[in-house]
């Protein structure tokens, strides 16, 4: 178990030598959700002259996006692979050694930092696999296609980047206190602990890829129960 002055002494650190000086959480968030948001409009603004047909991109983009958040979380955030090693080290190396399943919070905005994804790696995965899917989609089933699949993408992402920011709210925050959230939050927290965090609950929003791949955990192991809560670190803050 790692304890409580353990992980503040994590966050000191990773506070002091990870966070720039120059570091603007609203500015993170405003990249994140505004630029995401106008993305999205832009995607949808290009779509013309709707077939009916042509909706089931919709489905299709949800589905490949709930096995890419699966995949990419299961594998290169949590084994070290050749090129893919800063995400391994920012997830599996510094998100969860920040956050287990006894502290949870996020002390204030500037730790926002240890959850959102840094604006590099969401041009990376975008302009990497986006612009790929949107080029054969456009050319195998026209582009209303093409569109519908990249909005839906960037609808599921937003939809994963608030899910996750949520999750690492104070419990007492309205936001993490909806009945949805608390649910899902339950999955996120149990994947956590240091026990589990390489073998279950990978899906960060709708457990799909989990609940098919058998790494779907509703219970906590024995004994993460019992470690109180109040030795969380942050609990207090940010409410
Ligand atoms: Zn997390
Ligand atoms: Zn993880």
């Amino acid at each position: 178990m790692i304890e409580h002055a353990a992980i503040q002494r994590y966050r000191e650190h990773y506070r002091a030598t990870e966070i720039p000086h120059g570091y603007r959480p609203l500015g993170h968030l405003l990249f994140t959700f505004g630029g995401g948001l106008l993305a999205f409009a832009t995607c949808l603004w290009l779509v013309d002259g709707l077939r009916p047909v042509e909706l089931l991109a919709v489905p299709a983009a949800f589905l490949y996006a709930n096995f890419a958040e699966y995949v990419g979380h299961r594998w290169p955030m949590h084994r070290p692979f050749r090129g893919l090693g800063l995400i391994y080290k920012r997830h599996a190396g510094q998100h969860h050694r920040f956050f287990t399943d006894q502290a949870m919070p996020f002390d204030g905005l500037r730790d926002l930092r240890a959850v959102l994804f840094p604006p590099s790696l969401v041009l990376f995965f975008f302009g990497g696999f986006g612009i790929p899917a949107w080029w054969a989609l456009d050319y195998f089933f026209g582009s209303n296609v093409a569109w519908l699949f990249i909005a839906t993408a960037i609808a599921y992402y937003l939809n994963y980047e608030f899910l996750h920011t949520a999750y690492h709210l104070p419990a007492a925050h309205s936001i993490a206190r909806i009945p949805l959230v608390r649910r899902l939050k339950w999955l996120h927290q149990t994947h956590h602990d240091p026990r589990q965090m390489a073998h279950a609950n990978f899906n960060i929003s709708y457990p799909l890829g989990d609940w098919l791949c058998g790494t779907l955990r509703r219970r906590p192991l024995a004994g993460a129960e019992q470690r109180p809560a109040t030795q969380a670190t942050g609990e207090k803050a940010s409410r």
